[in-house]
């Protein structure tokens, strides 16, 4: 939950009696080569209408050929969603929409390869999956106007490079209590799809889109509320905001008298609220029969296993292993860097570094501070070079500031010697005996601030740093003038 709120969220949430439930639908497109049936490329961006052949425009006489990776792929997804990966079949979902050149679309319907699973999130809340099944993208309608809205629209084009991309669609319990917990999920969902190979995870480029079931009921009440169904939130901005209006929305609602109707809706990003855009499809609408073209799917164990070893790290996993070079138990600071770096995919630097004999407090604040300012730098930094920058700080060598310029300049030409940029700037360490000399020069300048500080005014410490800075044009390191100054304070 954003601490300042919307209004209509706290209209939901100040209110003792109204709770939200959310159940979120995540259609994740599957990096494979080519699409689901066919050998077109699978690829974004690409010149419209460029990628398309008979099987996936759905001429006559062509016939579905399954891929084979992208079953890998969904199996993957559904090892580490804790799903039971079972024998399954395709059917055709039947509707007219000018995006689906066949008018169907082959989807898995009640035989799906993935059923009952779960995703911890990083708060210790759990969130069950109801199922994770695969099924073909649809083209790309763009509508020409000044609204891009499709009312109001001079004329629509119609890219069919998307039609067929092969999706794994992820299905989730009504578990979700909240706006904040309902981005939680996604983003930790996005990053294990990440782990697994199957998704670049990229929600601007469409890779990753989310529905959003929202509905309200009493507290404490059993029975859930009608609810409605958000298409397309394609960012996690849009995501809690569409969640926070229509659920604020449905209160109103309820509360004067009304009822929810079952609807699909859409969010209107620029007016920042949902609205209707058609009643809700029963499964009976899409007179679902199963695919005569395609044979069930009935992956062996080997195969299965096969595709459960080739699962990276999950983002949990990163997280505990970061952790865990810690040494004991991690500040809430540290918890906070240790979730951002692993949503960063910067904790293998860290983790290299620290194996090297870099300390890992030290690896922690300057990968979280400096390194995430140039991310795509960053990951293409040689652990080594941030290993030894590091011990460099830590071993007084550099002080803080001196170490956050050499690391600026490694990350700005791509890397090179810390060792070596260091004495390229001047950065030489005051050694231990020219800086004692210089705080004493500084104390005997100033004995009246020295006689409160020895009295244990403990505020003109800072006084007496910034001197020495000046003294020594900033070479010097704060930690070991403090050590100084306690030292002449005894
Ligand atoms: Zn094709």
């Amino acid at each position: 939950m954003s601490a300042m709120g919307t209004r209509a969220e706290r209209a939901v949430l100040d209110g003792p009696e109204w709770e939200t439930v959310v159940g979120l639908e995540v259609h994740s497109e599957l990096m494979t080569q080519t699409k689901l049936f066919c050998c077109c490329r699978n690829a974004f961006g690409d010149q419209p209408n460029t990628n398309i052949c008979p099987v996936c425009l759905g001429l006559p006489g062509s016939l579905p050929v399954l891929n084979s990776h992208a079953v890998e792929l969904a199996m993957r997804i559904g090892t580490a969603l804790h799903c039971e990966v079972r024998p399954s079949s395709f059917h055709r979902k039947n509707y007219f929409y000018p995006d689906m050149p066949k008018d169907y679309q082959i989807s898995q319907y009640d035989e799906p390869i993935n059923v009952g699973g779960w995703l911890q999130l990083p708060d210790g809340s759990r969130v069950g999956i109801v199922r994770a099944h695969l099924e073909e993208d649809t083209g790309k309608t763009t509508h020409q106007g000044e609204t891009g809205r499709i009312h109001a629209a001079d004329y629509a084009l119609v890219d069919y490079n998307r039609a067929g991309v092969p999706l794994v669609e992820i299905v989730s319990e009504p578990d979700i209590r909240s706006a904040a917990q309902a981005r939680l999920y996604v983003t930790e969902l996005r990053a294990v799809l990440v782990a697994t190979g199957a998704s670049d995870g990229r929600m601007e480029e469409g890779s990753l889109r989310v529905d959003a079931n929202v509905s309200v009921r009493r507290v404490g009440a059993g029975a859930y509320g009608t609810r409605c169904e958000i298409k397309n939130l394609n960012s996690l901005r849009s995501l809690g905001r569409a969640i926070e209006y229509e659920a604020a929305r449905q209160v109103a609602l309820v509360e004067s008298g009304g009822a929810v109707a079952q609807e699909t809706r859409h969010w209107d990003e620029h007016a920042g609220r949902t609205v209707p855009l058609r009643s809700k499809e029963e499964a009976f609408d899409y007179r679902y029969f199963p695919e005569p073209d395609l044979v069930p799917l009935a992956p062996d164990a080997e195969w299965q296993a096969r595709a459960a070893g080739a699962i990276g790290l999950l983002p949990s996993a990163r997280r505990e292993r970061l952790a865990g070079l810690i040494g004991r138990a991690p500040t809430p600071q540290q918890v906070d860097q240790v979730h951002v770096l692993v949503g960063q995919g910067l904790d293998d630097l860290v983790v290299a570094a620290v194996g090297q004999g870099a300390p890992a407090d030290l690896a922690l604040v300057r990968a979280t501070n400096e390194l995430a300012a140039d991310l795509d730098a960053a990951l293409a930094l040689d652990p080594a070079t941030f290993g030894r920058l590091v011990e460099m700080e830590a071993q007084g060598s550099l002080t803080a500031t001196q170490s956050k310029a050499v690391l600026a300049e490694l990350l700005a030409a791509g890397g090179g010697d810390p060792a070596a940029i260091a004495a390229e700037k001047g950065f030489e360490a005051l050694s231990e005996s020219s800086l004692a000399a210089v705080v004493r020069d500084v104390v005997d300048a100033n004995p009246e601030e020295w006689a409160r500080f020895s009295a244990g005014e403990d505020k003109l410490a800072g006084f007496f740093t910034g001197q020495v800075m000046r003294a020594t044009g900033g070479k010097a390191d704060g930690k070991a003038i403090a050590a100084e100054l306690g030292r002449l304070r005894r």
